[in-house]
Order: structure tokens, then C-alpha cells, then sequence
């Protein structure tokens, strides 16, 4: 479709998440040169642009006002004004809002301009060692225990990494809830307080990254991306069972006719129950 001739663009731009040296000089460039600036937080975004002796408009733009918003600046933008969409750090719409406004304005045919620069869990994925050749974003777990937990199941299997943002009153809680819901020799990787003084990249066990946070409190302060290591395929030995299937398998056949014990084994591990006979048999020397 084509974009509207005469209007203005959306620009949606990147900003620090900690370190001021992170806003790009095409960022700078496009603050200065809007008509107005979209912020999460208007005080917060101030003090960042008087530190770069930026003077433009702002307009609160936020969770609670965005689709309010998104019309009236869709409305500006048709009236040929450039707008310019932060949040308080990083990339917007990342776990920030923004995505009822980009929507709405590319509804309405109009040009959005992304200004990449920081992203949290970009610049944690990037050191953290963890696989990044395919990852999964989760952005904010559910602040509740029952729900976070109930989460946790649910990606307990995934196989790639996954990556969560966490606060620092729930870190710990969060560290317990893992223990439990993936046990306690997962790998993880806490990026902690990224491009700021106390940066901090720890990796290791629940249980070993439970042990530091508990001893050390400065530790368990500031910002943090978890990334969450992908579950291990169980390994498949020569007769095309896993550890655990032979291992069920095994214990049954002691116990029980050939039949029942591949067809009880099936019901356990999830392996056909064919493939258990054959390898039952094997394993009685038959
Ligand atoms: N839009 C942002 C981005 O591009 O990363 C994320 C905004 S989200 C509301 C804030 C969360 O991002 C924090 O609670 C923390 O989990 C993560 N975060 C932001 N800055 C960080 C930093 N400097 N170090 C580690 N995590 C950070």
C-alpha cells in the first residue's frame, strides 16, 4: 500500500539503558529534529535529553493512554508532523509500550522508522555464551508465584534458550521457583545492571547462581536478564531408547511378561511400545 504523501513519519527510537554513550548519533539527530517526542515517562526522558541539549515537545504516551494517544498522534502525523516514540530505556515496544501506536499508524498507511540501539536482552544474549541461533523471548514472567510457576512448566521442555526480564524483588523468588520447576542443574546466565558501573554476567546452576545471591546482596540488586539454557535432548543410545526409557524398561521386564512390561513402559515414556518390545527382548539375551 502506498504511504500517505505530505505526512509525517513515526520514528521509533532506541535510547540508553544505562550508559548515555549508547544513544546512536542518528538517534540524537531524529530528537532534535521532530516536531514532538512520544515518552513512556516525560520526566524521565527530559533529564535524558537536556543531557544531550535536546528541546523538543513531549507528550505522555504510556500503558494506560497509548490507544487514546495512538489516534491523536495518527491525526498529527497525517497533518505532515514527524513524531519521535521513546520509552524510559532501550528499544520500545520491547516489554514497553507502543504496539497499539505502531499498529494504528501502519493501519493508516503511514511511514514508521525504526532507530535500532540498545536492547537489554539483545546485549545480554550477546555475551551470556548461552546458544543464540534460535531463542525464545518471554519479556516479563507473571509476578505471581502460582503463575510464574504454571509458566515455568510450560516452557520447562522448550529446547532453545529462552529469556525472561526480571526486577530485583523478585529475582530470588523467581531463582526458587526455577529450582523447582526445571530443577536445579539447569544453566542459566544472570545479565545484571548491562552497560551500567556494577555490570555483572554470572552463569551457572539454579543452585549455583541460588548460592551467590544468597551470600553476596549486592548480588541480587539492580536490573536483570535471565537467560534460561534450552532443555537437553535425552541421549539416544543403539537401540534408539533414551537413559531413562531403558532404564524403566528394564526394571519392568524383571518384573513382568515381555508384553505388559513394553506396553506399561510406552505408558510411561512416551516410546512406542514395538520398539520397547524389541529392545526388551534384547536385553533378556532373546
Ligand atoms: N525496552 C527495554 C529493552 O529494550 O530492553 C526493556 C524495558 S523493560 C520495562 C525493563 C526490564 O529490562 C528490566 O526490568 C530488566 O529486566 C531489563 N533491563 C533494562 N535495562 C537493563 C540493564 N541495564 N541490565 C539488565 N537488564 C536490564
Amino acid at each position: 500500500m502506498s504511504e500517505n504523501s505530505g505526512a509525517g513519519t513515526l520514528y521509533i527510537v532506541a535510547t540508553p539503558i544505562g550508559n548515555l554513550g549508547d544513544l546512536s548519533p542518528r538517534a540524537k539527530d531524529v530528537l532534535m529534529s521532530v516536531d514532538v517526542i512520544a515518552a513512556e515517562d516525560t520526566r524521565h526522558t527530559s533529564r535524558l535529553l537536556s543531557h544531550f541539549g535536546i528541546k523538543r515537545p513531549l507528550l505522555a504516551c504510556h500503558d494506560y493512554n497509548e490507544r487514546g494517544r495512538s489516534e491523536q498522534i495518527v491525526r498529527r502525523l497525517q497533518d505532515g508532523e514527524s513524531i519521535a516514540l521513546v520509552s524510559d530505556a532501550g528499544t520500545p515496544l520491547i516489554s514497553d509500550p507502543g504496539y497499539h501506536l505502531v499498529n494504528a499508524v501502519r493501519e493508516a498507511d503511514l511511514k514508521v522508522v525504526p532507530i535500532p540501539g540498545a536492547c537489554a536482552m539483545v546485549a545480554a544474549l550477546s555475551v551470556s555464551g548461552m546458544p543464540s541461533d534460535r531463542f525464545f523471548f518471554e519479556g516479563f514472567l507473571p509476578a505471581k508465584g502460582a503463575g510464574r510457576r504454571k509458566r515455568m512448566t510450560e516452557l520447562a521442555d522448550f529446547p532453545h534458550t529462552w529469556i525472561v526480564y526480571e526486577s530485583p524483588h523478585r529475582i530470588v523468588d523467581m531463582l526458587d521457583d526455577m529450582a523447582q520447576e526445571l530443577g536445579g542443574d539447569r544453566r542459566l546466565v544472570l545479565a545484571r545492571e548491562l552497560t551500567k558501573t556494577f555490570e555483572t554476567v554470572l552463569s551457572g546452576t539454579v543452585s549455583e547462581l541460588q548460592d551467590i545471591l544468597a551470600e553476596d546482596e549486592n548480588q541480587r540488586r539492580g536490573e536483570f536478564v535471565v537467560l534460561v539454557h534450552g532443555a537437553e535432548k535425552p541421549e539416544i543410545l543403539d537401540d534408539g531408547l533414551s537413559e531413562e526409557a531403558r532404564r524403566t524398561l528394564g526394571v519392568l521386564v524383571r518384573e513382568l511378561p515381555m508384553k505388559q512390561a513394553s506396553q506399561i513402559a510406552s505408558k510411561l515414556t512416551g516410546v512406542k511400545s514395538k520398539l520397547l518390545y524389541k529392545a526388551g527382548l534384547a536385553m533378556k539375551g532373546d
